[in-house]
């Protein structure tokens, strides 16, 4: 296969099976490697001054999020951790500066980019800066369950598994002495499995990135040694364009029946999150306040889920300061709650990062996307779907 198998020059809209010439991106990355490699590629050539990405920290379960700097550090940031659930966007916001001066590259999954433009919104995160990696997402599993379904469902010690990996619906797993692969759907009938809020997710293809990658549709002879990436904006067209005719990353036309299996893959995905919605908000049953009332009576009021959102963080202030709820009062007067709901009503992305980090494990994510579902729903006939779906 030739380093310009495909036409170097692309464009918004092309799709393409692409693969690193670096052999050390190549021993580590997931599929193809065309993420790490575009990344290496923008920070080599002064694109971005700093590439954000998730390193692999003490085992499996644990996803940092890491700037790079250096070029020659990124080949240990390869390879995709599912039991990572950090929100890269409250990273790139809190940690620096909403890239308002400098420039990132960084991976983003459907809910890393609905969030960073919901930040952008509110002036925090400045998107001309950044330089945007999709990456297709089915959705993460929280480092806690993945531990005790590996212990519970798979039978084997958590501490012995050294890869994971979804692949065909499965979640599979490496470790000493053998590999296991059990169906998502079998999971998750049990209990296990995904975050909640990513089963109902319905943004598996970041289009609205400057390039979305992922492994759905490479077959044939690259089936698990290309990254299948669609060129999203111009900016993604002039980067994988330039890696290309630089030696970095070799490039073929997809094969036509790949790109069929992948629209298969995603609309089944979507079918799939569909689903999860029908189930998850059929919970709050006829009278949805009385399940949120109960379940809002444990908070203590640490003002966790207002500061990880994305959304609701600018109105931590004038909660602390409102007359309709009283200082110091716990659990909260329901108003507080109210308040914060109100205010995402049309624009929660289900990140559920106020469910994970809940102190008090309150379904928060659940109410929230009801809500921001039942809204969109209302504002569909007039303005049509919304250019993405969380
Ligand atoms: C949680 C998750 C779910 C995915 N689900 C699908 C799927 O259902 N279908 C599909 O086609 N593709 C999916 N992908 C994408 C796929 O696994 C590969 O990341 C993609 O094909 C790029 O491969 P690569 O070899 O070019 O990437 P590599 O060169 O190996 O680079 C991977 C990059 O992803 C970053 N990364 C790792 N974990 C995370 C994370 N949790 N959040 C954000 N960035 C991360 C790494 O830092 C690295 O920069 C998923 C990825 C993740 C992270």
């Amino acid at each position: 296969m030739g380093l310009f198998s495909s036409k170097p020059e692309m464009k918004k809209g092309d799709m393409v099976y692409a693969w690193t010439n670096d052999q050390d991106i190549a021993k580590k990355a997931e599929c193809g490697g065309a993420v790490t490699t575009l990344l290496k590629y923008a920070l080599e050539n002064k694109m971005v001054d700093a590439v954000l990405v998730i390193k692999r920290g003490q085992d499996i379960y644990d996803a940092v999020p890491t700037l790079v700097t250096d070029p020659k550090d990124l080949k240990d940031t390869a390879g995709s951790l599912h039991c990572g659930t950090v929100l890269l966007a409250n990273v790139v916001k809190k940690r620096f500066n909403g890239a308002k001066t400098m420039k990132i590259g960084m991976t983003v999954k459907g809910c890393d980019l609905m969030a960073l433009q919901e930040l952008a919104k509110r002036k925090e995160v400045n998107l001309d800066n950044l330089l945007l990696i999709g990456v297709n997402c089915g959705g993460t599993v929280s480092p806690i369950m993945a531990r005790y379904m590996i212990t519970e469902k798979y039978g084997v010690n958590p501490d012995s598994v050294h890869k994971e990996e979804i692949d065909k619906g499965q979640f599979i797993i490496e470790y000493e002495g053998g590999h296991k692969g059990i169906s998502i759907d079998e999971l998750e009938e049990e209990g296990f499995g995904r975050r909640t809020n990513c089963r109902r997710c319905l943004y598996k293809v970041p289009r609205q990135a400057d390039l979305a990658c992922g492994n759905w549709g490479v077959i044939g002879e690259k089936a698990g040694k290309a990254t299948f990436v669609e060129v999203c904006s111009d900016k993604g067209a002039d980067l994988l364009s330039k890696a290309v005719k630089g030696g970095a990353l070799a490039t073929e036309a997809p094969i036509p029946k790949g790109i069929e299996i992948r629209g298969k893959v995603e609309g089944a995905m979507l079918k799939l999150g569909e689903k999860w919605r029908k189930k998850d908000f059929a919970r709050l049953g006829k009278d949805p306040w009385t399940m949120i009332n109960k379940e809002t009576s444990r908070c203590i009021k640490c003002y966790s889920c207002i500061e990880n959102c994305p959304v609701c963080f600018p109105v931590a202030e004038s909660l602390k300061k409102s007359y309709m709820i009283e200082p110091g009062q716990v659990p909260p007067n329901p108003m507080f709650h109210l308040r914060r709901f109100a205010h995402i009503s049309d624009s929660c992305v289900n990140c559920g990062q106020c469910e994970e980090l809940c102190a008090m494990d309150i379904p928060l994510a659940l109410f929230s996307h009801a809500i921001r579902a039942e809204s969109d729903v209302s504002f569909e006939p007039k303005l049509g779907k919304p250019a993405y779906s969380n």
